[in-house]
């Protein structure tokens, strides 16, 4: 065996795992608590049925498959275990929610604007002394898929559209090669206003911001979201954990939303290596969404 190979070979593994590890996280996070276990019944002994004089490395192999395959249990999820040697992370783990049902688009669109308008006077937080703009969103979202981010830079604050600077423009790269139209991604923030120095929001801002971001979420409605750095997470699910942990591991928004959780496109400027990573987590999302990415 080559070494080529064997490198490929252990990619195929590694991606295989990963796969498998999303898929039960996202079982767990749908509220699963098992998954069929499949068995074979015996194979058949086809060799007693060979010729007698026939010799036995002349014999025809014996059929490949045994038999149907049978439900025969259930096997708890709690004793799957994780590919990787991090725990499960799904929050809440619980059943997941009904959608309430979808409103006509021209009341959600209509809301949404009404929501802006708030966001445009809000004075909740320290943020907006400093602002020029208030960031709300882009996008309709018709994709069902929703990108969470930080908060506004310099760019967004000057133009009142998030990633719209340097790190938008991968942010768009991404939402292509995912094969979406950048119109049809809904794009947000956890604070709609510049902090200061582009420094990270500080926790009582992204507590005085959400109720706006909750509510944008419930009109949207995505299918799925993504969480663009240890920032977003923190606001979506007020974890404090390291973004290196938490990427790549399915969570619950709201009961019944995933999350993916990657790195930032701000992030991925400074440090291009970690583009393989987010690029596997959002081919989990695509092959939760049940699509593919187009070939390039
Ligand atoms: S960041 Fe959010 S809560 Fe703070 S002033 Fe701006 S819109 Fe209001």
């Amino acid at each position: 065996v080559s070494p080529t190979v064997d490198v490929d070979a252990a990619r195929e593994l590694a991606e295989l795992t990963r796969a498998i590890e999303a898929h039960v996280e996202w079982l767990v996070a749908s509220g699963a608590t098992g998954v069929p276990r499949a068995e074979r019944p015996s194979a058949p002994v086809v060799a007693a049925q060979n010729p007698p004089e026939m010799p036995t490395n002349e014999r025809p192999a014996p059929p490949a498959v045994a038999g149907p395959v049978v439900v025969s249990s259930v096997l708890p999820l709690s004793t799957v275990p994780p590919a990787s040697s991090a725990a499960l992370t799904v929050e809440p783990a619980a059943p997941a929610i009904a959608k309430p049902p979808a409103l006509e688009p021209a009341e959600r669109i209509r809301r949404l604007e009404l929501l802006a308008e708030s966001v445009r006077s809000c004075t909740r937080c320290a943020l907006h002394a400093g602002r020029t703009r208030t960031v709300f969103a882009r996008g309709t979202g018709a994709s069902g898929l929703c990108f969470v981010g930080e908060g506004p830079g310099a760019d967004e604050d000057a133009q009142g559209f998030p990633f719209v600077g340097k790190a938008g423009q991968l942010l768009d790269r991404m939402i292509e090669a995912m094969g979406f139209s950048r119109d049809d991604v809904y794009v947000c923030n956890i604070v709609k206003c510049r902090p200061p120095d582009n420094r990270k929001p500080e926790p009582e801002e992204m507590a005085a911001c959400m109720p706006y971001l909750k509510e944008q979420l419930e009109l949207i409605a995505p299918e799925v979201m993504v969480a663009l750095g240890a920032t977003a997470v923190q606001g979506l699910f007020g974890t404090s954990e390291g973004i290196t942990r938490l990427r790549g591991r399915w969570k619950l928004y709201g009961g019944r939303t995933p999350v993916m959780p990657t790195f930032h496109p701000a992030f991925l400027l400074r440090n291009p290596a970690a583009k393989r990573e987010v690029w596997d987590d959002l081919q989990a999302v695509l092959r939760h969404m049940g699509r593919q990415a187009p070939k390039r």
